[in-house]
């Protein structure tokens, strides 16, 4: 599994994506199950409210080879603080539209 992450931009400062490359690396969480190896190919913040550079950034991790974007759960179920993302959902149909279904999108990280 080629792994693209975006993250919210909000939570830089709390967060330096600790619980995200550990899950990753142990297949915990959203990665439980995965039986390939997986390999980080990119790991972005979405670029500001509200979220549109999340696209391009996402369609610039697949053209570097990402066949999963992961939506990470800063921005999908408002770790740390309990404060997910308004945005989230428009976020979500624009890359699936800008990417269509070659691409799995996984839309947390972590619990
Ligand atoms: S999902 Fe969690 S670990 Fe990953 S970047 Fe966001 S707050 Fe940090
Ligand atoms: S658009 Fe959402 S994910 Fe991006 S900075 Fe704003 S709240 Fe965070």
């Amino acid at each position: 599994m080629k792994v693209g992450l975006i993250r919210c931009i909000q939570t830089e400062d709390m967060c330096p994506g600790t619980t995200c490359f550990k899950v990753m690396k142990g297949k915990k969480c959203a990665f439980e199950g995965v039986m390939e190896e997986i390999e980080i190919i990119g790991f972005n913040t979405c670029g500001g409210c509200p979220g549109k550079k999340a696209i391009s950034r996402v369609q610039e991790m697949v053209k570097r080879g990402a066949d999963t974007i992961v939506l990470a759960s800063c921005i999908t179920r408002g770790n740390p603080i309990g404060f997910s993302c308004p945005h989230a959902e428009k976020m979500k149909e624009a890359i699936v539209r800008k990417l269509g279904n070659s691409i799995k999108i996984v839309d947390y990280s972590h619990f």
